[in-house]
């Protein structure tokens, strides 16, 4: 059996940052599923189907990454995809304790199935999907944090604001 790998996230939307932690991956894992979680908590900008069709289109180079979503328990989803790898980027001391709390509870629940943490890389450590929407937002730029679609995506998003 190959590894597989699943990087979950809200990806609302997709940034450098992350795209960096997905390449990386693929060059370790033999298939990296991308998954949006449907996040009942947060009020995304960009819909599921928006989304994932940016992620779609930033990876379509990298063959061995598909891009899905989910809802419910990422165990769960992960033991139905047969996956046996959890793959998260750490930016800052401030992740980390989130991340080993998930990270916990996950090994708890399934010991079979491993959380990868991967360093961020230092030009991205400040760069989140939240502050991307918080700069375009005031129509700031932010060609050098997103792919060019993903800018086109959120000039769109924001040209009838403020
Ligand atoms: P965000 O915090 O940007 O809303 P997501 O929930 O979409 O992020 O994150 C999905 C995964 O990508 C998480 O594991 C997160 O730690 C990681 N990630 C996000 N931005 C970066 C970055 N700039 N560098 C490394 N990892 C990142």
């Amino acid at each position: 059996m190959g590894s597989i790998a699943v990087c979950p996230g809200s990806f609302d939307p997709v940034t450098l940052g992350h795209l960096d932690i997905i390449t990386r991956g693929s060059k370790v894992f033999d298939k990296v599923i991308v998954s949006v979680l449907h996040n009942r908590n947060k009020q995304p900008l960009f819909t599921i189907e928006e989304r994932i069709e940016l992620l779609k289109q930033t990876t379509k180079e990298i063959p061995n990454v598909e891009v899905d979503h989910f809802n419910g328990l990422l165990i769960d989803y992960v033991k139905k995809k047969k996956a046996n790898a959890i793959i998260k980027g750490l930016r800052a001391v401030s992740d980390f304790e989130y991340e080993l709390q998930m990270a916990s509870i996950n090994r708890k629940l399934d010991e079979d199935v491993e959380t990868f943490f991967m360093m961020t890389n230092n030009n991205y450590s400040y760069l989140s999907s939240s502050i991307v929407k918080e700069l375009a937002k005031y129509h700031a730029s932010v060609n050098d944090l997103v792919p060019e679609i993903v800018e086109e995506a959120l000039r769109k998003k924001y040209a009838f604001s403020n």
